[in-house]
């Protein structure tokens, strides 16, 4: 088992997997790009805790209870201000599902720039090792299953050969006046992810499943807004 500080604090707190700031702090300690947030609670005072975030935000719920925070209500998008942030949170406490499940906080973060959403996910294939796969979102992943695998770890090249492997590919290059999405910022994030150097490389004795859904690409850049990792379990034979 690797030395990683989140891993390890998530096993000594009795976690099978990461909670999404330290899912979203494992991924920049690896050069992921990621929203800048922080962890609030339900009745703290919110304006000095915002003061180095610029609207608008992102509220979500972090709970090891809720695994698509959506489905319960537990995400908020385009909040403006400090009291809007607390409003949106006493509204999802009064939802049942997150009412009843074991709370971590509202994490609130900033909105990435606007783009397509595409899915890079880990797995580990019991005779290759970790797996990476990368897909466009959203129903092109739920419903078509467009999706690319590679063995890790991969070089550049391979990841472009991955997203040419798409049904969808077309989109990243600018369908009806939009305009491409900023590949080389794709590449860059899955070899930070599955490069020789990367997290699934790198982790991938500790990691059963990564899934990063959405990374969203823009003309500029690329920001994972979503990050999930569960562990695999202690003593797991390599
Ligand atoms: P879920 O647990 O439901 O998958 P997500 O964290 O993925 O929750 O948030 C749901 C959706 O909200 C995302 O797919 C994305 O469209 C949007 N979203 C979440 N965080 C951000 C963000 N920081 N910036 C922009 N959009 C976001
Ligand atoms: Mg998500």
């Amino acid at each position: 088992m690797t030395e990683n500080a989140l891993i390890q604090a998530a096993r000594l707190a009795g976690r099978t997997s990461l909670d999404e700031l330290s899912g979203k702090r494992l991924l920049a300690q690896y050069g992921v790009a990621v929203p800048k947030s922080v962890v609030v609670q339900a009745g703290d005072t919110l304006a000095p805790k915002l003061r180095d975030l610029r609207a608008p935000y992102v509220v979500k719920v972090m709970s090891q209870d809720i695994l698509h925070k959506s489905d319960v209500g537990g995400v908020r998008v385009r909040i403006q201000d400090a009291a809007a942030v607390e409003g949106a949170i006493r509204e999802m406490l009064g939802r049942s599902e997150i009412a009843r499940a074991r709370l971590d906080g509202f994490l609130v973060e900033e909105m990435a720039p606007p783009g397509h959403e595409l899915v890079i996910g880990g797995l580990r294939d019991p005779q290759f090792g970790p797996l990476v796969m990368v897909g466009l979102g959203g129903i092109l992943v739920e419903v078509l299953k467009d999706v690319a695998f590679r063995i890790c770890p991969i070089e550049p090249i391979d990841a472009l050969e991955m997203l040419d492997e798409l049904k969808g590919r077309a989109l990243l290059d600018g369908v009806r006046g939009q305009a491409p999405v900023c590949k080389r910022a794709i590449v860059d994030a899955l070899m930070r992810i599955a490069g020789a150097d990367g997290l699934l490389t790198r982790l991938g004795d500790d990691i059963a499943e990564a899934d990063i859904n959405p990374l969203i690409v823009s003309e500029r850049g690329a920001v994972a807004v979503d990050a999930r990792f569960i562990l695999r379990p202690e003593g797991t034979p390599v």
